[in-house]
């Protein structure tokens, strides 16, 4: 399945509690299992060599890992030195470049363990990139939201990381809460803004089945998010962080002095990558996998010797155009126009593309549609509109 190796992503699963508002697949744990862990994902990779021999680049810097991105579950409670062996580990496992070399490696951290000697033993393991989960500088809200975290601590993990050698941070913050919590959106934008991180990533609240916040809403102790409130918020995101000099370069990210995520960008454009871990997916340009989402049915699978896969999908030609039209249209480069398409007729002549653009929710760039924000707010309709298709991507 694997040809190359350019992208890898690595699933922490690891929580100490769950928040109101979180159905990843996590597991909630006090002793974070780090041994295992790591000997389970570079069992993984020797599965997937084992399974693949020309999946696993050799040879020059340009074949080598372009990025390299720890997610999670909570990536930053593994203890600074299993992160250590772990990713030479895994370098070496692939036979592909220096860690020095890779250009992006993104850890993802909860303010409270950016210690200074974790931050400096991440910056020596060789990430340059740590994305915080802020979410919100109200005490009040973070509480709500069950974080392990206060406000003051967004703002001292920023500093640590910093020092430690580490510029390239974001934020993550989560917009259109319930009323009832009276969140000031604009007082947490500005505040974030103050910390002058290179990137945001900002997700407007869902609410997704089996959570606590699902059973609040159901016996009525909170209120469902409205819609007419993430539009507003939205909105109110744009414009603040337009001023203080960030530019959205996907529907959900903005980022300053080009310092957009080249891992989510190879998601977005369609470029292959491999995931390790529970739950991660993978995908080769035409079909897609994905493991286990159970920490310890994907430990046991791997310990002896069997792929942890899931299940995969192998996307039809009409699928992997449908998904090409959706991602396009999520970032700033927006969809060529003249670019073949077997689903679409020549999107210039198309009645709807008109209308879009007539309404202010898109705009013609030098052969391309590239949608406003009024139009990230109408994404998936504008992709029904444009291919008829209900949006599944
Ligand atoms: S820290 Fe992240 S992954 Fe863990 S429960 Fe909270 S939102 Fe979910």
């Amino acid at each position: 399945m694997f040809s190359t190796m350019r992208h890898l992503y690595l699933h922490v699963p690891f929580c100490q509690r769950r928040c109101s508002y979180c159905d990843f697949s996590i597991a909630v744990r006090k002793r974070i299992p780090a041994r295992e862990y790591v000997e389970a994902v570079l069992q993984e990779l020797r599965l997937l060599g084992a399974a693949d021999p020309g999946g696993v680049p050799r040879g020059t810097p340009e074949d080598g890992l372009d990025t390299l991105y720890l997610g999670g579950g909570t990536p930053s409670l593994l203890p600074a030195d299993a992160l250590g062996a772990l990713l030479p580990s895994l370098l070496h496992a692939l036979g592909t470049t220096p860690m020095g070399d890779v250009a992006e490696v993104t850890l993802e951290a909860n303010p409270e363990d950016v210690t200074p000697d974790n931050a400096a033993a991440w910056r020596r393991a060789g990430v340059n990139r740590v994305s915080l989960g802020a979410q919100s500088f109200d005490d009040r809200v973070l509480t709500w939201m069950h974080r392990s975290h206060d406000a003051a601590a967004i703002g001292d993990a920023v500093r640590t990381l910093r020092r430690a050698g580490i510029e390239n941070v974001s934020l993550d913050l989560i917009f259109a809460l319930p009323a009832e919590l009276d969140r000031d959106w604009a007082r947490d934008l500005d505040l974030a803004c103050s910390l002058l991180p290179a990137h945001m990533s900002l997700y407007g609240l869902t609410v997704e089945e089996r959570t606590p916040l699902a059973r609040w809403i159901s016996r009525g102790a909170a209120s469902a998010p409205a819609d007419e409130r993430y539009a507003e918020e939205y909105l109110i995101a744009h414009a603040r962080l337009a001023r203080a000099g960030y530019c959205f370069y996907e529907v959900s990210n903005a980022c300053r002095d080009g310092c957009g995520s080249r891992h989510n960008s190879a998601y977005w454009s369609g470029r292959a990558y491999v995931g390790l871990g529970p739950a991660a997916h993978s995908f080769d340009g035409r079909a897609r996998r994905w493991n286990l989402p159970a920490w310890e049915a994907y430990r046991r699978a791997v310990a002896v010797g069997r792929a942890p896969v899931e299940s995969e999908e192998v996307l039809t030609p009409e699928q992997r155009e449908l998904e090409r039209v959706y991602l396009a249209l999520r970032t700033v480069e927006g969809l060529s126009l003249t670019a073949p398409y077997r689903l679409l007729p020549p999107l210039s002549v198309l009645p709807p593309l008109t209308a879009w653009v007539a309404a202010g929710w898109a705009e013609l760039r030098g052969g391309r549609v590239v949608c406003t924000p009024e139009g990230w707010l109408r994404l998936d309709a504008l992709v029904r509109d444009l291919t008829g298709a209900s949006v599944v991507v």
